[in-house]
């Protein structure tokens, strides 16, 4: 269908607009904020249109939907294939092997498995552990207090790169209620950058609280629906 596609291309520049905006707010280089697409739920020819339009890193949540995807979508290089959903361990093998990042890594477990899952023919796998900023036991996470044992275990696994923190705040109104738990994720992440970790990545803001996230520092966003429209699945 041509006429969405249409749309992707103009949803892409739309979202790259309001990313220069929010950056333009904050301060910083929009080439600081890079976007990734977050496909899940949408039909492989909705990720080739926005491919087509200069998208290159996806985001998918769900394992098997992925892989379908993949399989589909391999004659389209380069593709940056980053996995954002809650990750089982009898999963992680499929994971390390099509993934060029997890954002959702919270425990010791699941990081040792990427690691030793990892092939050797692959760079090593770009890894964010997933902090539970607003404390909801449902949502996944690492809490903050076991926050920085982890972060230096993982960073030692030899078949992964630490690169920084993820978070999935509970959605909020007004700006400033969007804004307090980023801020916070922001703070973990100098935190461990003052303990001699060299992590680059802030893994924050959807298509609900972009500015939010922009304005508090997020380097990554992980947008869907602004991109795609309405989830198909
Ligand atoms: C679905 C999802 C997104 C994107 O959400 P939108 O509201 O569609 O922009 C971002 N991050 C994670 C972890 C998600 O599961």
């Amino acid at each position: 269908m041509p006429c969405k596609h249409d749309a992707i291309s103009t949803n892409l520049a739309t979202v790259h607009e309001q990313i220069a905006t929010a950056a333009q707010r904050a301060g910083r280089p929009t080439t600081d904020v890079q976007l990734l697409a977050v496909s899940k739920k949408q039909l492989p020819a909705a990720i080739e249109a926005a491919w087509q339009a200069g998208q290159r890193a996806f985001g998918e949540n769900y394992l098997d939907e992925a892989e379908d995807k993949i399989a589909a979508l391999h004659h389209l290089t380069p593709i940056e294939w980053h996995f954002i959903g809650r990750l089982q361990s009898n999963k992680t093998r499929a994971v390390a092997e099509q993934f060029a990042w997890v954002h959702t890594v919270d425990r010791l477990k699941i990081a040792r498995r990427l690691s030793d899952q990892r092939p050797d023919t692959l760079p090593p796998l770009n890894v964010c552990l997933q902090v539970n900023i607003s404390d909801e036991t449902s949502k996944g996470g690492v809490l903050p207090d076991e926050l920085p044992d982890l972060a230096q275990q993982v960073a030692q696994l030899p078949r992964l790169r630490l690169r920084g923190l993820m978070a999935l705040p509970a959605l909020a109104d007004s700006e400033a209620q969007q804004r307090a738990p980023l801020r916070q994720l922001r703070e973990q992440l100098q935190a461990l950058q003052q303990t001699r970790l060299a992590l680059d990545t802030l893994s924050m803001g959807t298509s609900h609280d972009l500015e939010a996230a922009v304005m508090e520092g997020a380097t990554l966003v992980r947008i869907g629906t602004a991109v795609f429209g309405a989830r198909v699945g």
